[in-house]
């Protein structure tokens, strides 16, 4: 169920987000079994906390780095698998054991920039 309101979901969705489409649906979910469900959701890697919206989107397997429009909320997921190696190795150089990896970039999509997608316009 909440998988399917991240797919036809245009942008992350909120846990607020979330309930209201639920109750909408009749299905009633409330923030605590969100919560939970997400939970295991993100555990499974089906999804992923977009940590800057406070938001979720479904996940991509090799969805290594997210950039986050600020203005419309759009995010896209892209592979960056250098980031995860050298992250790798300089937590290993360190002798420190991550958690997570999280790689997040505010700024602008080329739509909200006036640009066309074959031809980003230059944030000005
Ligand atoms: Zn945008």
């Amino acid at each position: 169920m909440v998988l399917d309101l991240l797919a036809k979901g245009e942008r992350p969705l909120t846990v607020g987000e979330l309930e209201r489409c639920s109750d909408k649906l009749g299905w009633r979910l409330s923030r605590m079994q969100l919560h939970r469900v997400l939970a295991r959701l993100t555990r499974r890697k089906a999804a992923k906390r977009v940590e800057l919206l406070s938001a979720y989107i479904l996940d991509g397997a090799d969805a290594d780095c997210l950039l986050v429009c600020t203005r419309c909320g759009t995010v896209r997921a892209l592979p960056l698998p250098g980031l995860r190696i050298s992250t790798s190795a300089l937590c290993a150089r360190e002798g420190f054991a991550p958690s997570r990896l999280i790689c997040e970039v505010p700024g602008h999509c080329t739509p909200c920039i006036g640009g066309t997608a074959d031809r980003p316009a230059r944030a000005g």
